[in-house]
Formats: structure tokens, sequence, C-alpha cells
């Protein structure tokens, strides 16, 4: 089986910074006990800014783009020395990605993350892989590197992604202010209610949260890979996972219908720039048979966008129910909004979304 492992900030590092060595050599013991079971596995791992603002003598997270980008220069090396040095013990290598969201929208670097991928893989080598902090854009980063795993899990095709954290998983309230809260161990579906549930962020050391993991655990879902969210300190559990035995966690179900990569990108990494509001033929049209959505269905558009920019769409009530790529900017379906081919003259009578670019919400 094909495993993506996520360590977030606070598995990787200490309060104070310095690497977590008895997590990373636990880790490094249980991914070379499933590389000799005959597994494959790739971890993503966080921890260059929690580790480089300690090499910084910077003790509170400052809000500096800059400066965090410096420390996580800084820190990254320090992470993956210290998977180096750790793996080594187990007589692995690892090899390191650090990627871009751009990456996953750009097919030519889309393949080769993935060709560069299967090749570590084949050579028998763990690929650590990190957003690239010390060059990502404030506006463009991921920020926390779930949503990576889950690109990453849907890239190669993984079967698993378990996303380690130092909680145990989702709970029924945040069980930080609530005793009552208790552990949901299966989620059929991640709906709105979920996430709501779910909420807000996570430690200072990171950026990710339990809302950040569900969203992350849905793109997994919606890519027809199961997924995991448990504590990072649950003895064995990348192994227990994978063999399909008992642990304390969360199991996300996949999806029978597995949403093509493209398609998981649109519907969750990419920002909308717009909404265009349709009308009711127009929204059976798209739910019910499948077609792209024409300029004939178009009601209302909101926001300024360009051809090539992501959209969501809407029904009359307000009701988001499905989010594509548009083949023109905002102005031009302004233009054509309400009509039919006939009604444009000779004019060529393009797709607003072709359906191959457009994805299903519900
Ligand atoms: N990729 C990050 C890291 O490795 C993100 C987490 C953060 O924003 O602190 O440090």
């Amino acid at each position: 089986m094909r495993l993506v492992a996520k360590l977030g900030s606070s598995s990787v590092t200490e309060p104070d910074g310095s690497i977590s060595l008895l997590t990373l050599k636990d880790i490094a013991r249980q991914v070379s006990q499933l590389r000799d079971m005959g597994h494959e596995v790739v971890l993503v791992s966080s921890g260059a800014i929690a580790s480089g603002l300690k090499s910084l003598k910077i003790w509170e997270r400052p809000s500096d783009q800059v400066v965090l980008r410096a420390a996580a220069s800084v820190g990254q090396g320090t992470v993956i020395s210290a998977y180096r040095e750790i793996f080594a013990t187990f007589s692995l290598e690892v090899g390191q990605l650090l990627m871009i969201p751009g990456d996953f929208a750009e097919r030519t670097q889309y393949l080769h993350a993935r060709e560069t991928l299967n090749s570590l893989l084949d050579f028998g080598i763990i690929p650590i892989i990190n957003e690239n902090d010390a060059l990502s854009n404030e506006q463009l980063r991921y920020g926390d590197n779930d949503k990576v795993a889950a690109l990453v899990a849907n890239l190669i095709g993984a079967d698993h992604l378990l996303l380690l954290t130092d909680q145990t998983g989702l709970f029924s309230a945040d069980p930080r202010g609530d005793e009552e809260a208790s552990l949901i161990q299966e989620v059929e579906e991640v709906n709105s209610e979920l996430l709501e549930i779910a909420g807000g962020a996570g430690t200072d050391r990171g950026s990710g949260g339990m809302a950040s993991k569900l969203l992350a655990a849905k793109m997994a879902s919606w890519s027809g890979v199961a997924c995991t969210i448990a504590s990072a300190q649950e003895p064995n559990v990348a192994i227990r996972v994978l063999a399909g035995e008992k642990f304390t966690g969360t199991r996300v179900r996949p999806r029978t219908k597995r949403l093509s990569a493209r398609k998981v990108w649109i519907a969750f990494a990419c920002p909308s720039s717009g909404e265009i509001v349709v009308d009711n033929g127009a929204r059976l049209a798209l739910l019910s048979r499948g077609g792209s959505l024409l300029p004939a269905g178009v009601v209302e558009v909101k926001g300024v966008f360009e051809s090539g920019d992501a959209v969501s769409v809407e029904s009359d009530d307000g009701n988001v129910f499905a989010k594509g790529i548009v083949q023109m900017g905002s102005r031009d379906i302004l233009d054509l909004k309400g009509l039919g081919s006939k009604d444009i003259g000779g004019r060529p009578y393009l797709e607003v979304i072709h359906r191959d670019h457009l994805v299903l919400l519900t």
C-alpha cells in the first residue's frame, strides 16, 4: 500500500522549537517496519518555521513574513538533517521536496513532482515534503501542510493519508474547553456541520488546526483516498492504520467515485475569484446532466475576474453548488448573460465553464 503521513509542527518540534527526536525516531522505526512489509511511505513534514525561529533566537512567532521566511530557510535544514540522521540508523535515505501551490496547478511541475516521487520510491528512498516557506508568498501559500499532504496523496494515488497531530482525532466539540467532548471515530462524509465542529486554529507553533485537517480529509476522500486523523503519540499508529487494526483516532471513508487531481485542486486548493449566479434550468443541467455552463443560464456575476480564474457557481437562493475555471472574464460574461447562441450574431458561443473544468460540490 501507499501511505502519505503528515506530521505537524507540534509533533516535529518541542514547545521551545527544538526537534522532537523521540517522535521522529518512533516515526522512522514505523516507516522502516512498513517498508519491510512492502508498503511505500511518503512523509509530509512541517517544523521548518518553528525550528528556525529557535535558531534565530525568536521566542514568540512574529507576524513579519520576511522573518518567517528566513526562519523557514534555517529551520528546513535543521529538520531535514534530523530526519536524515535518524533514518540512517534504520539504513534508510531521505529525499527532500519543497513545493508551492503552483506546483499542483502547472501541468509540467505537477508531472515532474509525480515522476520524482515515484522515482524516489522506486529507489527505496523516503521522500520528505514541505511547503517551500522560504520563498512562498503570504497570499498564495497553503500555510499548513494538511492540504499539501492531501494533494500529494492524490498526486501519487496513495491508498491512505495519515494526518498526525497533537490531538487524538476529531472531537464532537473542542476538547480543550469542553469536558463533554467525545472522539468521533468514523466519518462517512465530511459535511459543513463537521467542519463547523472542527472550528478554529491549532497551536501557535503551527498553523493547521482541526478544521484544516478535516478539509484535507475531505480532499483525500474525494480523491478516493482513505484518511486517518490521529495523535503522533498513538503507539504504532501508522502500522496499525495500514493493518486495519484498532487504534484511537478518526477515520474518514474514501468516496467510491474518485475525482481527478485537477478537479480536487479546483474544488479545494484554488481560491475563488468571484461568483456566478445561475437560473434553475442551468442548475439542473449542471447537476443532473453533467453539462457545461452556458451564458444563457447566467443570471448574475459577482466580482471581477479573468478567463482562467476559479469561480463559484450558485443557485439564485445563494447556495454554492459548483466551482470551476471560467473560459471568459466577468466583463464578457456580463455582456452575454441570458443570451443563447442565436442571440449573439455570428460570434463564437463559448461555454462560461466547460464541464471538464467544473466540479459539483454536492
Ligand atoms: N510548512 C510550515 C513549516 O514547516 C508551515 C507551518 C507554519 O506556518 O508554521 O514550518
